[in-house]
């Protein structure tokens, strides 16, 4: 009998062994033309870590899917942003011009842009028009992800190199 392949791309992966980073995980072809890539932003190993919280997951989708648009080289091409459900990280939709290496510069300059946040108001689209649980946020546990996150995909040389070396030395 044939194998049949998950319908979900998501769950043909071996998240026993996955860890954090980033991930080319899907690429979909429309109409046998446009391609759509999805990225794995992997911030918590499955199994070895704990996975983020709530707020961390609200705080952090509403940052990046702001801010990563305004990124001069991949904000016109990105479909969307979006938290995983088990919370141990996000799936980032782009069009298939865009290179791991330009998403992991552009989270640099929005860590750079943005990080530490030291209130909600740093928190953009966080109020009743515009989303729809506004008191779900997290200032200090997200500060914390952001930055051990950008860890696992920036050496502490390529970070003082980009401006963000303050991620080897969180100051909150
Ligand atoms: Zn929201």
């Amino acid at each position: 009998m044939e194998n049949k392949k998950s319908v979900v791309s998501s769950f043909d992966v071996d998240h026993i062994t996955l860890g954090e980073g980033l991930y080319l995980r899907s690429v979909y072809t429309i109409n046998d033309e446009l391609a759509v890539h999805s990225w794995d932003m992997r911030f918590r190993a499955p199994m070895a870590h704990s996975p983020l919280g709530s707020g961390e997951v609200h705080t952090i989708e509403h940052l990046m899917a702001y801010h990563l648009r305004l990124d001069p080289v991949i904000g016109s091409s990105i479909v969307s942003f979006c938290p995983m459900g088990c919370k141990t990280g996000f799936y980032l939709s782009t069009m298939n011009n865009v290179k791991a290496e330009d998403i992991r510069a552009a989270l640099a300059t929005v860590y750079k842009n943005v990080f530490p946040l030291k209130s909600k108001d740093d928190i953009v689209g966080l109020n009743e028009v515009q989303c729809g649980n506004p008191g779900l946020y997290a200032i200090d546990a997200t500060n914390d992800a952001m930055a051990q996150y950008m860890r696992c995909l920036y050496t502490r040389d390529e970070a003082e190199a980009a401006g963000i070396g303050s991620i080897y030395n969180p100051a909150w």
